[in-house]
């Protein structure tokens, strides 16, 4: 097993009477990327704050490199760049005056800061816009700042707050990249709300939602956890009213949940969840048969993790 960087046990945190996180324990290894995914509200900037020791928890502990958020905050701090939700920088600072500021903050002195901000500065594609006003800048570059700023005093982990949240899609792609690239060599976690953000960066994810872990593993093991529980069939009928289809096809045995969806015009198009113990073919055959309806169509849909992410937080979105 490789060496645990992040080991979060029962970790709590309540503003009032609002529980925020909810008794959250995972662990994160060196050299993963680890996805923080949940709706909005779910507990995902709140837990990255307690790692970041900007918060302290209600109850439960974190570590982060083997050092307690609470007790050795300074450790803490010392290994880990953050990029919040909301980048605060300083907009009337230009970027080079920018990072040399950060490096100040992070301690650091000496000859080597100026090379250190011209290599992170070069890996952050900021060398063009070296000299320019922060608040000159675009919000994908003002991203870029923030990512920098975080990796200037080479920290073993980064954790990052919906880094990509409210870039147009070609700085996202930037940024992922810029991240998969620090990945290889760093433990990262990173928030979003956005399910293929998840798929497209990173090597594990957990779900929250309304404070609690609701999973924990590749997206791979999450699909197949979803394939064990329930599957997805869609089929295509006409003859019959769409009511009236679907509400047969909602009573038979084994169906636990049914809707109508979009499909080809002039037929209708069902999407049923079976639960995995039932083979609902037969049953469908039947009731089609029975009602006179003309079965057009008869699918097999593999679990996706949309499925899974939608089963695992729906009624959840944001208390706030
Ligand atoms: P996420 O980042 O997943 O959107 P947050 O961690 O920001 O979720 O919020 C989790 C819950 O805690 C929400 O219900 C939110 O309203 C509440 N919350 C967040 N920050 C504060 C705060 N400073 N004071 C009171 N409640 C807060
Ligand atoms: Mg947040």
């Amino acid at each position: 097993m490789a060496d645990v960087m992040i080991q979060v046990e029962n970790l709590t945190k309540n503003y009032g009477t609002n529980c925020a996180v909810d008794q959250v324990s995972f662990n994160v290894h060196k050299g993963e990327v680890l996805g923080f995914l949940g709706p909005n509200g779910a507990g995902k900037s709140t837990t990255m704050k307690i790692l970041t020791c900007f918060l302290a928890p209600t109850q439960g502990s974190a570590k982060v490199a083997g050092f307690d958020v609470f007790d050795q905050s300074l450790e803490v701090r010392r290994r880990v760049g953050y990029l919040p939700e909301d980048t605060p920088l300083y907009r009337d600072m230009t970027v080079l005056e920018h990072l040399d500021f950060a490096a100040s903050m992070h301690g650091m002195k000496g000859d080597r800061v100026q090379a250190r901000i011209k290599e992170i500065g070069g890996r952050c594609g900021l060398v063009e816009v070296a000299g320019k006003l922060v608040g000159e800048l675009s919000k994908g570059y003002r991203q870029r700042v923030g990512l920098a700023q975080a990796m200037l005093h080479d920290p073993d982990i980064l954790i990052l707050d919906e880094p990509t949240g409210g870039l147009d899609p070609n700085q996202i792609a930037e940024i992922r990249t810029l991240i998969k690239e620090v990945g290889k060599e760093k433990t990262v976690i990173l928030s979003t709300h956005i399910l293929p953000e998840v798929q497209a960066t990173c090597s594990r994810m957990l779900i929250i939602s309304g404070g609690k872990l609701v999973a924990d593993g590749t997206p791979d093991e999450l699909r197949a956890r979803e394939k064990a529980t329930r599957y997805r069939l869609v089929i295509e009928a006409n003859g019959a009213a769409p009511d009236a289809i679907k509400s047969k096809l909602a009573a038979l045995s084994g169906v636990v949940g049914c809707e109508k969806v979009d499909g080809e015009p002039k037929t209708h198009t069902f999407a049923i969840d079976g639960s995995a113990k039932s083979d609902l073919r037969k049953a469908l055959y039947q009731a089609a048969v029975d009602s006179k309806w003309i079965l057009l169509e008869l699918t097999r849909q593999a679990a996706s993790l949309e499925d899974v992410f939608r089963n695992l937080t729906t009624g959840e979105e944001s208390k706030s």
